[in-house]
């Protein structure tokens, strides 16, 4: 059986052809698969039913169930997804503001390797990669789920997306020529992997770069990501500068704030100092809790005290809203899990 979601327009067409059919039925069904987002082949109304019959021979949707779906009071919607093979991973759609904004969470890897002591993913370790049809899946699953058209995405969920660099590509591409989601309305997420760093500023990413930082200095790093000791601040350093340098684009810096462990004015200071000649924007991620360890959450007061800090260093600064953090979707709680 042939899966549907995932095809790009000249596999689409090869299908069409094997069936006898036009390249112009290739055309519609990709149309219906990736902006309607049809659930059934019987959905595509403008494909003849004896040709939809031909079709459905050989060929489904998708392979891949909502095993879970869950909804914030605040409107965020958690689904837990499930592969042909089993493992499972979380995707998250948040609205902002308006419905002119739906951003989609999308997950690289199940797990993930790098295993900062704050996050909920990095305790289940690694398990495998997500091929590119997969993380293009999570996005297909919400359109079709909510009969909504996601606007954003951010490759924020389960795993590094740069560990997986090759199919997060290949997705990227797909959302851009297919999808129709412009290249700045994609972000990916980042813990700092240097070498491909260095390759996305080669390739010239027109998409936003996203380094979470969450240190001042070499030993706090250490103490909160292990990856600090083979990537080390100094050297990122070097690698965000040559990023912003060779694209022309601003990096967002994030920075979870932990009370009493990152969160003082001493931090900010050393925080404004080395971003000092990075063309960057800086979103501060509150911790939120999970389980396993003691960080705690600062006081509103102390983050926005953080925030006026950096403001003050003449950087543009957000305070990451929390999302769904009553359903464990917020950041550094998903963990491939019912409970
Ligand atoms: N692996 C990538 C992308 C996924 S994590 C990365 O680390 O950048 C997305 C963001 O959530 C990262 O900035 C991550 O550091 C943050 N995060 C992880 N655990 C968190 C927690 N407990 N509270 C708040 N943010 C957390
Ligand atoms: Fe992996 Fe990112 Fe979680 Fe670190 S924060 S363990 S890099 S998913």
């Amino acid at each position: 059986m042939e899966i549907l979601s995932g095809l790009n327009l000249e596999e689409f067409e090869a299908l069409t052809e094997k069936l006898g059919a036009s390249k112009f039925r290739a055309r519609q069904i990709h149309n219906w698969i990736y902006l309607k987002s049809v659930k059934e082949i019987d959905e595509m109304t403008d494909l003849s039913v004896k040709f939809r019959e031909q079709l459905k021979e050989v060929a489904k949707v998708t392979d891949t169930k909502i095993k879970v779906k869950q909804t914030s009071t605040d409107g965020t919607i958690k689904y837990l997804l499930e592969y042909p093979d089993g493992e499972c991973v979380e995707t998250v759609l948040m609205r902002f503001d308006n419905r002119a904004n739906l951003t989609a969470c999308v997950s690289s890897q199940v797990g993930c390797a790098v295993n900062c002591s704050f996050c909920a993913t990095g305790k289940r370790g690694f398990i495998r990669n997500l091929d590119y049809r997969e993380i293009i899946e999570q996005v297909l699953t919400i359109q079709r789920d909510t009969g909504l058209k996601v606007t954003n995405i951010v490759f924020m969920g389960q795993g590094e997306p740069l560990l997986n660099l090759e199919n997060v590509l290949k997705a990227m591409k797909i959302f851009n020529e297919d999808f129709q989601i412009g290249a700045r309305r994609l972000t990916v997420s980042t813990s700092g992997i240097i070498p491909q760093i260095n390759k996305l500023a080669q390739l010239d990413m027109q998409s936003t770069l996203a380094l979470s930082l969450h240190a001042s200095n070499h030993e706090t790093r250490a103490k909160l990501m292990q990856i600090e000791n083979k990537y080390p601040m100094d050297e990122l350093h070097k690698a965000l500068k040559n990023y912003t340098d060779k694209t022309g684009r601003r990096i967002t810096i994030e920075y979870l704030l932990i009370k009493d462990l990152n969160d003082t004015a001493q931090s900010a200071r050393e925080l404004a100092q080395y971003l000092k000649d990075i063309k960057c924007n800086i979103n501060l991620i509150p911790y939120n809790p999970t389980e396993k360890n003691d960080y705690q959450r600062p006081s509103n007061n102390s983050i926005m005290k953080f925030k006026y800090l950096m403001e003050h260093s003449g950087k543009k600064v957000t305070v990451r809203l929390e999302r769904g953090a009553d359903i464990d979707a917020a950041c550094g709680q998903l963990r491939g899990k019912i409970k």
